[in-house]
């Protein structure tokens, strides 16, 4: 089966433009020099060569490992033992390191190569280790035909389509910047615009000189352009502005929306599933919900106990998810892939959220880390969150349970701020929220630990 469309526009990268027959011809060079192999690293820089390596192991039918270039020899070593890949593809100034695999230099390769073949769509197609937010990453087994039904399934939710221009300046190394933002543009046939890095400048300037219609962003991209008012209102001519990978905060949603008179689409996924819910293009866009179920994606709610939970839009459960778009399995980890599914073939996402009796889906965040029991109640981190966020000294906040005698847990936030004391915020919530709800604790801190996404990494918060 083909992953990627007939034709397509060019693709350019921090400044280097690529055109489709010119991309196409290097990645076959690079097709030919991984025939046969088992699977090939690539040193995923924002770089021209990473997208001919990637598309070279679509190609060859090769599954494809990307390694984030900033991660340290720990999470390498990782990466590269435990999923054997065989060659690394340099793509962007790689070392190798004793010990790991032979290097292609993929800049060295010709563009003009011949080389194409196919694959089955129940083939591996990449290798995607998780973002590593609740523990050490995972490697992830994701089929040709998974990316085709989720990427067909999103270009008909956000009417993408050729005419579009794609912006982002996300990694290139995880579901969103790679599969959505490479892949999606290769498979649509939009020209792809990346900005090397995802600053609100670049992509301002993306709308105003390339005509860019579709952005992606994480949240911290969003939460910068809404800060950035000269930034934002030049997005105002943008198609859609498309938001995922944590949550977006309810006041951003709004500030966004105010300068540049675009309701972001917000979506959910995650490297074992792909995009399952999302927001649509000709549909309504709810600030602090991720909207409703692709097509072919069904979702429901399950209590600790495995009881069916009530799609009331109020009652938090744990969200389990079924769609032909799932991974295979989790590379060497049998038990933790038999553990992610139920007993009826549902993949348990960790995730808890809300369904509406209008299939509105809310994410009330991670069970492990998001949802605080105290004193008999459960709260959602992300509700005090963004109670805490639309106080106007508050940068970032970030809320956790911690122990507590009496309690349980008690809600302790860790926020980010300018000329706000610890006690003013905590009134603060008090008077928006439930009385429960506000933080027994408040840290005030310089910043929060996050990952490459920009994803805050919980288990690393500790107090001053
Ligand atoms: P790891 O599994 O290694 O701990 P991770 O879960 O962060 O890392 P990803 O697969 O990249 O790795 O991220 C998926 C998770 O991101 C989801 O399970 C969910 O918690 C979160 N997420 C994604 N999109 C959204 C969204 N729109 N709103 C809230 N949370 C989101
Ligand atoms: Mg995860």
């Amino acid at each position: 089966m083909d992953l990627l469309g007939e034709n397509g526009g060019p693709v350019r990268i921090a400044g280097r433009e690529l055109g489709r027959d010119e991309l196409l011809g290097w990645a076959s060079a690079v097709a030919a020099e991984i025939r046969g192999a088992d699977s090939v690293a690539v040193h995923a820089t924002a770089t021209p060569e990473t997208v001919a390596a990637v598309v070279g192991g679509v190609l060859a039918g090769v599954p494809v490992v990307p390694v984030p270039p900033d991660s340290g020899p720990a999470e390498r070593a990782h990466i590269l033992g435990d999923s054997g890949a065989s060659l690394l593809l340099a793509a962007g100034g790689a070392e190798r390191a004793d010990g790991e695999p032979p290097l292609v230099p993929v800049d060295a390769l010709p563009r003009n190569g011949g080389e194409r073949s196919g694959a089955d769509a129940d083939a591996t197609a990449m290798i995607l280790y998780t973002s590593g937010t609740t523990g050490a990453p995972k490697g992830v087994l994701i089929s040709r035909g998974a990316i085709a039904a989720g990427l067909d399934a999103l270009a008909g939710a956000w009417a993408w389509t050729p005419e579009d221009v794609l912006v982002h300046g996300l990694p290139l190394f995880h579901v969103h910047g790679l599969i959505l933002g490479v892949l999606g543009a290769l498979r649509v046939g939009s020209p792809l615009i990346h900005t090397g890095r995802p600053k609100p400048e670049a992509y301002a300037a993306a709308a105003q000189d390339d005509g860019g219609s579709l952005f992606f962003g994480v949240p911290t991209v969003w939460s910068r352009t809404a800060g950035d008012p000269s930034a934002a209102r030049a997005l105002g001519g943008a198609r859609l502005l498309v938001s995922g990978s944590a949550p977006l905060p309810v006041p951003v949603f709004e500030r966004l929306s105010e300068l540049t008179g675009h309701r972001p689409v917000e979506r959910y996924g995650m490297t074992e599933t792909l995009i399952t819910v999302s927001a649509r293009a000709d549909g309504d866009r709810r600030p602090g919900y991720v909207g409703t179920p692709l097509p072919g994606v069904e979702t429901r709610l399950r209590g600790e106990d495995g009881a069916p939970v009530p799609h009331d839009g109020e009652t938090p459960g744990e969200l389990h998810v079924r769609a032909p778009l799932l991974f295979k399995g989790y590379l060497n980890r049998p038990d933790a892939t038999a553990a992610s599914f139920t007993e009826d073939g549902w993949f348990r996402t960790g995730d808890i959220a809300t369904i509406g009796p209008d299939g509105w889906h809310r994410i009330v965040g991670r069970a492990s880390t998001d949802l605080i029991k105290s004193g008999g109640y459960r709260i959602g981190a992300g509700e005090i969150e963004n109670a805490l966020l639309a106080h106007p000294a508050v940068r970032e906040a970030a809320v956790v349970g911690t122990p507590h005698d009496d309690l349980g847990e008690q809600v302790t936030a860790f926020v980010v701020a300018d000329g706000v004391e610890e006690k003013q915020l905590i009134d603060f919530v008090a008077g928006s929220l439930s009385v429960h709800k506000r933080p027994r604790v408040v840290h005030l801190v310089d910043a929060l630990p996050r990952n490459a996404m920009g994803k805050v990494v919980k288990t690393r918060l500790t107090a001053p």
